[in-house]
């Protein structure tokens, strides 16, 4: 099979991923095979690039893909041959620790994950644990399918953790693939929705969208925020986003990794306002927001690359250049 293989992290200027022939996964007891046809490229994905997120190197980077089962390996009754399925970020948990038995595998630290601690789907062909892959939803193409993975999921969790209500108003700061889905969702709870992005195609997106409001300063009508959540993984937005809310708001953070975030007046968070990192998503989070997905629908903005464009997928990624989400297709 072809894959895009990280031997050494480096910068997506200096092309990283190598194409490579590989030989086929097999699934072991417990897995299943499947057909890649999309693989959405996730900011993450970046961070493995240039060693902000460590990974076990050789890797084939890859957490939002969409196919479908090949083969299962031994034990395995769902999915069967032939059903369309997606794989998202969290590949492995314990079940056992204190997080996984209280609705929080999210944060078990014994997790593994796609495209870090085994390979993803930067490939024709991967393999994955049963009982971490998703029925994909009826109706969605792979392609359309690939970044509700991540950037759709994780963003649905952001807006959950951030408290926003049915007709709040909700501040995203950054308007990438994950913002983009997350407006869809926000509108359908007739939530009013600023984006705050300095990338002109960005704001356009935004108010095509359904925005009220897209900017970064200037005309910016200075309404207090019920909800935030920062999707740009630059510490100096988190004070800038949380003098924005109002009493009694939080600031979810979208990103698992950022830069130093500058120190901040303790009177942005008094009046009980709160600050949380999102950290990665449960099944659960996954499920609801697939269903809600198809029910809406989201539709996800996407710029397709061909398999071996990854490199430069991802450097559009990190100069912000995407309108919506990236997607690699291997046909
Ligand atoms: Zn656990
Ligand atoms: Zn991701």
């Amino acid at each position: 099979m072809r894959a895009m293989v990280l031997e050494r992290p480096a910068p997506p200027e200096e092309k990283p991923l190598e194409r490579a022939e590989r030989p086929d996964p097999k699934p072991r007891a417990g897995e299943i095979l499947i057909e890649v046809e999309a693989c959405g490229v996730c900011r993450t994905d970046l961070h493995i690039l240039e060693g902000e997120v460590p990974a076990r190197l050789p890797m084939i980077p890859g957490h939002q893909a969409a196919g479908t089962v090949l083969a299962v390996g031994e034990g395995v009754e769902r999915p069967a041959g032939g059903d369309r399925v997606g794989v998202g970020w969290m590949a492995y948990t314990c079940g056992a620790c204190r997080f996984c038995r209280s609705g929080r595998e999210n944060l078990c630290e014994k997790a593994a994950f796609t495209g870090r601690d085994r390979d993803g789907g930067y490939a024709e062909r991967m393999t994955a644990r049963a009982e971490w892959v998703y029925p994909l939803p009826e109706g969605f193409s792979p392609k359309e399918a690939a970044p509700l993975l991540c950037a759709g999921v994780s963003g649905y969790r952001s807006l959950k953790l951030s408290g926003i209500r049915p007709g709040g108003r909700l501040g995203l700061f950054g308007f990438g693939a994950s913002a983009h889905l997350a407006t869809q969702v926000a509108l359908h709870w007739k939530c009013e929705v600023y984006a705050f992005t300095r990338e002109e195609h960005h704001r356009e997106l935004a108010r095509r969208m359904g925005a009220v409001w897209a900017g970064a300063g200037e005309d910016d009508p200075g309404a207090l925020l019920d909800a935030a959540v920062t999707f740009a993984p630059a510490g100096e937005l988190v004070p800038v986003a949380l003098a924005r809310l109002d009493r009694g708001a939080t600031l979810a953070i979208n990103a698992i990794h950022m830069s130093p975030i500058p120190s901040f007046s303790y009177d942005s968070l008094y009046g009980e306002r709160r600050l949380v990192g999102v950290t990665n998503f449960t099944r659960r989070d996954a499920e609801e927001f697939l269903e809600l997905a198809a029910r809406i629908p989201v539709r996800a903005s996407t710029e397709p690359f061909a398999l071996e464009d990854a490199n430069e997928a991802l450097l559009r990624v990190k100069r912000g250049e995407v309108r919506g989400a990236a997607v690699l297709l291997t046909g």
